[in-house]
């Protein structure tokens, strides 16, 4: 029987009891009165009880009683006994978390909305130099980099800000943020000093070989000039590997100078003059039309805008696309120029109806010294470093480049530069 039907049969028994020896003794009303002030009674003490039991909290036994209070006192007892018991794993889980962010080489900032330290680990005493008394301050007030202000204002956390430790200038660190929960952050802070170190060795070791090799390179080439100068063709091996000799040599003058340009763009500070795009466009255009391909170029100016950067550096990477539109089109194609404006940026777009690219070739032709399939373009010079070298260059004018290609159609390359500047003509 339910419990709560048994505390009704009880009080049902007792009623009727009271309406037997009320009915013998003629004193049901004053019965029933005394029943009904019993049982109030009873209850009122048993909450006065169960009120008291919870109140002192005494988790490990409940008071001794009956009917549906016992019951009361059971459920409530389990219920009390869970929570304690997960209570105790949480804080298990909760001390294990704190003992392996402690041990974390990584330094680990908790923040919350409001931009202010919540927790710090061990690591990020060491590296960031903030400490569990800092708990309550706000973060841009103790790491006062411009880039890493900038950074935490972004909401932009995709990528890693990399900046010098706060306590050591020597130590280079990369700064991930993770949003989690409701308006928490976690900040991680990694050690990339060696990682930075070899590459800078890395670059500087490119850049020194490139140059070091373009001093034997150019006596090569005198020497090969001089030799096809005094050959009066009596040879035809002599004059063919001359020939062969003088191929290779332009071949590697020119691997050269883009590894030299990949490892000046890499290392070397920004510029900010005004270009005049239009002009610039239209220069590039008259001489590769001139040298190259006459008639083939179709330039078309939307767009009298300027741009603020490196003219070099955008010369060099406007080239290397049009170029590339003439190489891998067929010769009585055309290659369209377009320079023109939207709301929000200024595009060039490069357009030819050549052999195109697949998906994977699209993402991977940025990639330096690769270059797509052999078969279709081993009969065409280059480096394999003309894309990498124009990715590098938008990137240093905040510009994106976008590929849009179908093979046997076309292909598109867009660059596209943020609007910075009002500079017209
Ligand atoms: P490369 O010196 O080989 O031209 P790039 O980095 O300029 O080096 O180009 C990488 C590869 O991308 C090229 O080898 C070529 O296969 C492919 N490619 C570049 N531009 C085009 C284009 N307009 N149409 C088709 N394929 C292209």
């Amino acid at each position: 029987m339910v419990i709560w039907q048994r505390e009704i049969m009880t009080f049902l028994g007792l009623f009727l009891a009271v309406c037997v020896i009320g009915f013998f003794t003629k004193l049901f009303v004053s019965l029933f009165f005394i029943l009904t002030l019993f049982t109030l009674f009873r209850h009122l003490y048993q909450i006065h009880c169960f009120e008291k039991w919870l109140r002192t909290g005494r988790r490990n036994n409940y008071p001794k009683t009956t009917g549906v209070w016992e019951e009361l006192y059971y459920q409530v007892y389990r219920i009390k006994k869970n929570n304690k018991r997960r209570k105790k794993q949480l804080s298990r889980i909760v001390q294990q978390f704190r003992e392996s962010t402690e041990a974390l080489p990584d330094a680990a900032v908790v923040l919350n909305f409001k931009d202010e330290i919540e927790w710090v680990n061990k690591a990020a005493g060491n590296v960031l130099g903030l400490n569990p008394s800092d708990k309550g301050q706000r973060i841009p007030n103790l790491i006062r980099f411009p880039k890493f202000i900038q950074y935490l204002k972004s909401n932009q956390y995709d990528d890693p800000v990399i900046f010098p430790s706060p306590v050591n200038e020597n130590l280079i660190l990369a700064v991930r943020i993770i949003n989690y929960g409701v308006g928490l952050r976690l900040l991680l802070a990694q050690d990339v000093t060696q990682l930075k170190q070899m590459e800078r060795m890395r670059k500087d070791f490119v850049a020194n070989v490139s140059h070091e090799l373009r001093t034997p390179l150019t006596v090569i080439k005198g020497y090969i000039e001089t030799l096809q100068d005094v050959d009066e063709g009596d040879s035809i091996l002599l004059t063919t590997s001359l020939q062969n000799m003088q191929g290779q040599t332009d071949r590697m003058q020119h691997l050269v100078d883009d590894l030299l340009l990949l490892a000046h763009l890499e290392t070397k500070g920004k510029k900010h003059e005004i270009i005049n795009i239009p002009g610039l466009l239209q220069k590039i255009c008259d001489e590769n039309s001139a040298a190259l391909e006459p008639g083939r170029i179709q330039l078309t100016l939307d767009s009298n805008a300027f741009l603020l950067g490196d003219e070099n550096e955008l010369r060099s990477a406007f080239t290397n696309l049009l170029c590339n539109a003439l190489k891998y089109s067929p010769e009585d194609t055309i290659v369209q120029i377009n320079w023109y404006q939207t709301e929000k940026s200024l595009s060039l777009n490069v357009i030819d109806c050549g052999e195109g690219l697949t998906q994977n070739d699209i993402w991977r032709v940025t990639e330096r010294f690769y270059r797509v399939e052999k078969k279709r373009t081993k009969k065409i010079n280059g480096t394999g470093l003309g894309l990498a070298i124009v990715k590098h260059v938008l990137m240093r004018h905040d510009a994106q480049l976008v590929i849009r290609s179908e093979l046997g159609k076309g292909s598109c390359f867009q660059c596209t530069f943020p609007i910075i500047t009002d500079v017209t003509q």
